[in-house]
C-alpha cells in the first residue's frame, strides 16, 4: 500500500524591524528547514519604512516553500518560530515592532477563509514591500481571487512607500 504524501507549495513573507533583522530572517529559514520544509526559492532582501505605523525600518524577504503541513499546521509552525525569535505579542495593540513576522501570502492556489487564516493574504496587493520581492521571484503568478498577476498588481499598487534592496553594512 502506498501512502503518498501531499506536498503543498506556500509563499511566505518574512519581516523584521527589531534587533539583528537579517539574522532573524536567516533564523526563520533554518527553522523552516528543521521542521522538514524545503525552500525552493528565496528573494533578495528588501528594506522599507514601517507600513501603517510609526516604527523603525523593516527588512523583508519572500520564500517559496514546499511542505507536507496543512495551512493551519503551517500557521502554527510560523507562530512557534516567531515566538522562538523572541517576538512579543501585545494583544489588541495593533501593529508593533517585531523581531520576526511570518505571513502566508499564498498556499497552493487555494482560497482560505477561516477565523485564523485568510489566504491569499488580504493586504498583499496593497503593499509595495510585499509585491517587490514577490515580483522578483514570481512575476507571472496569478492571484487566485483578484485574477491578476503579481506584475499587474505591482503596476497598479498605489502604495508610494520606499522599498529598496537591502545593503548590509560591512
Ligand atoms: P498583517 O496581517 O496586516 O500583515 P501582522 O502580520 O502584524 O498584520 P499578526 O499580529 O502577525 O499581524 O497576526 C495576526 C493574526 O493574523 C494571526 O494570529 C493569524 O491568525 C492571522 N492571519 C490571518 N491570515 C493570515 C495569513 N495569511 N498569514 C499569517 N497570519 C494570518
Ligand atoms: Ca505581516
Ligand atoms: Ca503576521
Amino acid at each position: 500500500m502506498f501512502h503518498n504524501k501531499v506536498i503543498n507549495s506556500a509563499v511566505l513573507l518574512s519581516g523584521s524591524n527589531l534587533g539583528n533583522r537579517v539574522e532573524y530572517l536567516t533564523f526563520a529559514q533554518l527553522e523552516l528547514l528543521q521542521a522538514g520544509a524545503s525552500i525552493l526559492k528565496a528573494s533578495a532582501l528588501y528594506e522599507s519604512e514601517a507600513w501603517g505605523f510609526e516604527s523603525s525600518a523593516f527588512v523583508n524577504q519572500v520564500l517559496i516553500v514546499e511542505t507536507e503541513l496543512s495551512s493551519d499546521q503551517l500557521l502554527q509552525l510560523l507562530q512557534v518560530i516567531e515566538k522562538k525569535a523572541g517576538r512579543k505579542r501585545i494583544p489588541t495593540s495593533g501593529y508593533a515592532a517585531r523581531t520576526l513576522d511570518l505571513d502566508i501570502l499564498f498556499f497552493n492556489n487555494q482560497i482560505i477563509e477561516t477565523a485564523d487564516l485568510t489566504i491569499p493574504h488580504p493586504r498583499l496587493h496593497e503593499r509595495r514591500f510585499t509585491l517587490m520581492p514577490l515580483h522578483e521571484i514570481m512575476p507571472q503568478y496569478k492571484h487566485p481571487v483578484l485574477q491578476q498577476t503579481v506584475e499587474t498588481m505591482l503596476a497598479k499598487c498605489p502604495d508610494m512607500g520606499k522599498v529598496e534592496p537591502f545593503i548590509a553594512a560591512l
